[in-house]
């Protein structure tokens, strides 16, 4: 993209010589560009209030800070699982405030934006709409942090000037998301680029995240990538958990079962402390999870996380 002296693409999203990087804070204490990483789980659509139970509960026991979930999905086929809507939205929330987790879920209509905005801490636009310019600009003055994923086959200038459109629109909480883009090779779903992790940093104030499950489409690698993630400068990350892939309405070949998940937050610890970044502290969970579980849930040092 060419942008010329007198208007630049992205004034606003650019790393000013010495500025302060950008911190996105959530409602339940989750931050996104801190020393402390923010991690989102859950399922790629919520499918039923047994479903996004079930995962709300497991992240949390393993470190997540919010749940993400989508109630209204783009999907290629319109005849493919579309999303449970507003239903979703209230079972997504309902499910979070029960294990004191953030909410992120997508936007796909300008016309759903204050409906996604009462339910959601967080609102996502998907790769797909990276440059819907009006959803960019309704998303824009919802006054809610907002989550932009990278177009299939976005540059990283044309990624940062769709973020400038959510900073003009007067909300500087934008976080970043890489989640792969298209290639020559279909040995993955998409090419998870990790070099814009760094590059990113050096051209943005904004915090970035990675999303290592659409961004290779199988859940056996996603645990290297998101170590890897980490490893190069990543403030959080953006996995997709289910508890039972195999039956999953969307996306269940990319998709950690939870145990996967806590394994991934353990091996993770080591990795965020060699790079400077802390795990997310567990939240204090509500009871309820006791209920929910059945059990009461111990470390491995013997200690009750209740
Ligand atoms: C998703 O997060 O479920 C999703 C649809 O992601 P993307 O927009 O990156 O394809
Ligand atoms: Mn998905």
């Amino acid at each position: 993209m060419s942008s010329s002296r007198s208007t630049p693409a992205y004034e606003l999203v650019r790393r000013g010589l010495g500025a302060d990087r950008t911190l996105v804070g959530l409602p339940n204490g989750a931050t996104f560009g801190g020393e402390t990483l923010a991690i989102c789980a859950g399922p790629c659509a919520v499918e039923s209030a047994e479903q996004i139970d079930e995962v709300a509960a497991r992240v949390a026991l393993a470190g997540a800070g919010v749940l993400r979930g989508g109630a209204f999905k783009p999907r290629t086929s319109p005849y493919a699982f579309q999303g449970l809507g507003a239903e979703g939205l209230r079972l997504l929330r309902s499910a979070a405030d029960r294990y004191g987790l953030a909410v992120v879920t997508e936007v796909l209509d300008p016309r759903d934006v204050e409906l996604v905005a009462a339910h959601a801490d967080l609102l996502q636009i998907g790769a797909r709409n990276m440059q819907n310019f009006p959803l960019l600009r309704a998303v824009g003055e919802a006054g809610k942090p907002v989550l932009l994923k990278r177009g299939l086959c976005a540059t990283v200038d044309e990624w940062l000037a769709a973020a400038e459109y959510l900073l003009v629109a007067g909300n500087p909480q934008v976080v970043l998301c890489e989640r792969g883009v298209r290639s020559f090779d279909p040995a993955t779903r998409n090419l998870l680029d990790l070099s814009v992790v760094p590059l990113l940093r050096e051209r943005s104030h904004l915090p970035i995240i990675v999303d290592p499950s659409h961004g290779t489409g199988a859940a056996a690698l996603v645990p290297a990538m998101a170590l890897a993630a980490v490893a190069a400068g990543a403030d959080g990350l953006l996995i997709e958990v289910h508890p039972d892939p195999a039956s999953a309405a969307s996306d269940g070949p990319q998709s950690l079962r939870p145990g996967e998940f806590a394994e991934l937050t353990a091996a993770l610890a080591p990795v965020a402390a060699a790079v400077g970044r802390r795990m997310p502290k567990l939240v204090s969970l509500p009871e309820r999870i006791e209920t929910a579980l059945g059990f009461v849930p111990y470390q491995t040092n013997g200690t009750r996380l209740l």
